[in-house]
């Protein structure tokens, strides 16, 4: 079977002034720095599609995203390292980039479809690749129940590093001091997490930070977990997916300059703003701890936009 290693995605503390001003820590778990372009969750929500593609002995990895996919670069990158050829469905025309050229880098083709033709993945599947055996169809951004699976990994992470001791803490109170944050575009990540916080009845809650505007049916995804164990918050989108106005650029810049960090435009930064601002309006008590996952995807910064 394929070996896959786990990710380098140490928690780290970082302590900022106006955080600690309300009594609050804050740790960020970066699994940004798991490798440069197979980073963050795209990782976890890869793993076992690779594990897959090599068990069902196939040679090809097809997927699908925006011009600006994180999830088709780190596809590219995770091909190649592991021996497999890649495939990527682009919504939109024929544009050039800096992530597609780091995708054709990797080895992996490319080809353009329309908004229209990229609605319907499986006629554009079977279109491409008709039966072939040899193929592993793998979902926009990854997700999906394998995906989940993969993310749910995060949650071994926090029970033997340093928030392990605060989990005992926290299951003498009856109010979750615990705060698990991440930034949701498909939601596939969020509802990894809540799987496992579930499953080991953490005393965790969980927080989605929404980068899509005018998202809010999106809670229907997650009517089967309590409603107790998370939030989705949908006041941070900035202005729309993939938009980035000046409160996004003028954060980025302060974040990285305080703390050395370097925050992605699409999600990241508006994760990181939502968070500032939750805790400036003392919507977390004074005593909470705060997780943030960071995803990486910083090939999102050289759009020329930031
Ligand atoms: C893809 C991505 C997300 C969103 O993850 P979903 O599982 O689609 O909600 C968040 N942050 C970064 C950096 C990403 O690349």
């Amino acid at each position: 079977m394929l070996q896959i290693e786990n990710p380098y995605a140490p928690i780290e503390e970082i302590k900022l002034p106006t955080f600690a001003n309300k009594g609050i820590s804050f740790f960020l778990k970066r699994e940004d720095l798991s490798h440069p372009f197979i980073s963050g969750n795209k990782w976890r929500k890869l793993k076992f599609h690779l594990i897959a593609a090599s068990e069902q002995k196939k040679d090809t990895l097809v997927t699908y995203g925006g011009a600006y996919s994180n999830h088709l670069l780190a596809t590219a990158a995770a091909g190649a390292k592991y021996g497999f050829n890649t495939f990527g469905i682009v919504r939109g025309e024929l544009v050039k980039n800096p992530l597609l050229d780091l995708c054709e880098l990797f080895g992996m083709k490319l080809n353009f479809v329309s908004r229209e033709v990229y609605k319907n993945k499986d006629q554009l599947f079977s279109s491409y690749f008709g039966s072939n055996q040899n193929v592993l169809n793998i979902p926009e951004g990854g997700g999906g129940y394998i995906g989940e699976l993969g993310m749910e990994a995060v949650i071994e992470d926090l029970l033997v590093g340093p928030w392990n001791l605060k989990m005992e803490l926290g299951k003498e109170n009856q109010h979750p001091v615990l705060h698990l944050i991440t930034s949701v575009g498909t939601g596939s990540s969020l509802r990894g997490l809540l799987n496992g916080i579930q499953r080991q009845q953490l005393p965790i809650k969980a927080h989605g930070m929404v980068v899509l505007k005018g998202a809010e049916e999106m809670a229907n995804e997650y009517k089967h977990f309590d409603s107790n164990l998370f939030a989705l918050h949908h006041q941070f989108h900035g202005g729309g997916y993939g938009k980035i106005n000046h409160e996004t650029k003028d954060y980025i810049k302060e974040f990285a300059s305080q703390t050395g960090i370097l925050l992605d435009p699409i999600y990241e930064a508006k994760m990181m703003i939502g968070i500032t601002t939750l805790i400036n309006e003392n919507y977390f008590k004074p005593g909470a701890q705060i997780c943030a996952l960071h995803n990486g995807g910083l090939v999102g910064l050289l759009s020329g936009k930031v």
